[in-house]
């Protein structure tokens, strides 16, 4: 639960979303919420008052004028702002560092998935200014790889951060192979060099 809202955390991001479109311009005078849906939305992309969105999970606005529009457009594009800055709401402290990461999990509703779950919390990930939740692999081999998320990408940073890619290990395995053959001579030098 979250203690200022006392709404469970699967429903937060959808309340912040809710309570920010009925305070924009897509939220009309005749815009309805019943059980599941919340209809006569305008629609961003043609204006038209012909869009819904789920209750639960607005997270896109969806144009009802299929054959003119049927646009989808993410609620959180249009509201970035909705989504608070996790490191300063909850900076890392030393009793809990992992807590901005703890607290991006929660906000995407993953608390229940939370126990057990191994991550990690990485400070200013690619000199971007954002911190991110990272989450350790372990491969067969041993080795450790990360796959993770920055919390607030800069414009055309990409959400994802990988450490430790499987590719170049790959591709060694590949050059060593191609090694062993050229120690043999099976094939012409010059057909493989190309490859290496
Ligand atoms: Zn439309």
């Amino acid at each position: 639960m979250n203690e200022a809202t006392g709404q469970p955390y699967d429903n937060m991001i959808a309340g912040l979303l809710i309570d920010r479109l009925k305070l924009s311009e897509y939220w009309a005078a005749k815009t309805r919420m019943n059980e599941n849906s919340i209809q006569g939305l305008i629609c961003p992309q043609c204006g038209r008052a012909r869009a819904w969105a789920y209750k639960d999970k607005p997270h896109s606005i969806n144009c009802n004028r299929l054959n003119q529009c049927g646009a989808r457009t993410k609620t959180l594009t249009l509201f970035p702002d909705v989504i608070p800055n996790v490191e300063t709401s909850h900076p890392p402290t030393r009793q809990d560092p992992l807590q901005p990461a703890t607290f991006y999990l929660k906000l995407r509703g993953l608390v229940k998935s939370l126990k057990g779950m191994d991550y990690e919390y990485w400070p200013d990930i690619r000199k971007t200014g954002s911190g991110g939740v990272m989450f350790p692999v372990i491969r067969p081999d041993g080795t450790r790889i990360y796959n993770g998320r920055i919390f607030n990408p800069p414009e055309g940073a990409g959400k994802t951060h990988n450490r430790g890619e499987a590719r170049p290990a790959l591709f060694g395995s590949i050059r060593a192979s191609l090694m062993i053959l050229l120690s043999k001579p099976l094939l012409p030098k010059a057909l493989l060099m190309p490859i290496l």
